[in-house]
């Protein structure tokens, strides 16, 4: 029997990068995945590959931003696979600004998908935890269900030019530690990965305005710089930037039953990068 059978999993943004990496993953240990993008192409690219290796998977195609979307992701879940064992907050990206140069736009826009929208999605599926718990109890039963937030290196020491995904990805922690309190009771356990520097679309072009990513029709400059870059894996222990492969590794770790018992902590996945 493969780990994760008979297990239903929702991953926000699992159309590209660490998020995709995750969904085959989670996919190839048996459970059924609820793919989300903003993008069409590739989450039905996601549900192909889990399809191809003979997993299960589904795709909810929208903007983890949108006031509904919670509802529709979990629903998901309980419709088309019959339950809800594992979520995670992975959708995000980055908008970065100097303090003076940063919109309220900018802010407001980071804090929506980073902490709202998993605000939201967790919300959603907190009646169906619940449930859960009580008629597992009543039976005898007892499983353990996993909640992982994505967090990031900027989120615990911060970083120039991100004020706002700074922010975002240390709110994120605080919620993540308060749900840990909060489910409990239900065996949920809540905790965060943050990811120091993994080579996806986001950090992998030059920051020099040629590399340019599409959030919802809004044209975003991402990227870091190639001396920045260079000089950050110099400071990493490991001695290189991560692959989306083992960011979702990180990730992975606190979705198996081999960690039932750890809750409310933050793991940072940066090759030594503290
Ligand atoms: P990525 O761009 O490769 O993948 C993220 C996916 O999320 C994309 O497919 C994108 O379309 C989707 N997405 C973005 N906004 C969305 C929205 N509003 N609704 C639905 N989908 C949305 O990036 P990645 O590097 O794999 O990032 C995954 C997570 O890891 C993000 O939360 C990011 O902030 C975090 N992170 C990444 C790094 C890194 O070095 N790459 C470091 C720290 C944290």
């Amino acid at each position: 029997m493969a780990r994760l059978d008979r297990k239903v999993a929702i991953i926000s943004g699992s159309g590209r990068g660490i998020g995709r990496q995750l969904a085959v993953m989670l996919a190839a240990e048996g459970a059924a995945v609820v793919v989300n993008d903003l993008d069409q192409e590739p989450a039905d690219e996601t549900v192909a590959l889990i399809g191809k290796a003979g997993g299960q998977a589904s795709a909810v195609v929208g903007d983890v931003t949108e006031a509904d979307f919670g509802d529709r992701f979990v629903k998901a879940a309980i419709d088309g696979f019959g339950g809800l064992d594992i979520v995670v907050n992975n959708a995000g990206y980055t908008w970065d600004s100097i303090i003076q140069k940063m919109s309220d736009t900018q802010w407001d826009a980071i804090m929506d998908v980073h902490l709202k929208a998993p605000f939201r999605i967790l919300r959603a599926a907190q009646p169906i935890f619940a449930a859960a718990a009580k008629s597992e109890r009543e039976s005898g039963a007892v499983t353990c269900r996993k909640v992982v937030n994505i967090s990031s290196i900027a989120g615990l020491n911060g970083n120039a030019g991100q004020v706002n995904y700074a922010a975002g990805k240390a709110g994120i922690v605080g919620m993540t530690k308060a749900l840990a309190k909060e489910w409990g009771r239900y065996n949920v356990t809540v905790n965060a990965v943050a990811f120091g520097m993994i080579k996806t679309r986001l950090t992998e072009a030059p920051a020099d305005g040629s590399s340019v990513i599409d959030i919802a029709g809004r044209q975003i400059s991402v990227g870091v710089n190639p001396q920045i870059l260079a000089g950050m894996e110099q400071r990493i222990p490991l001695g290189r930037a991560g692959t989306p492969e083992e960011a979702a590794g990180a990730v992975y770790l606190l979705c198996i039953p081999e960690s039932d018992y750890i809750t409310g902590q933050v793991l940072l996945c940066g090759g030594g990068l503290g």
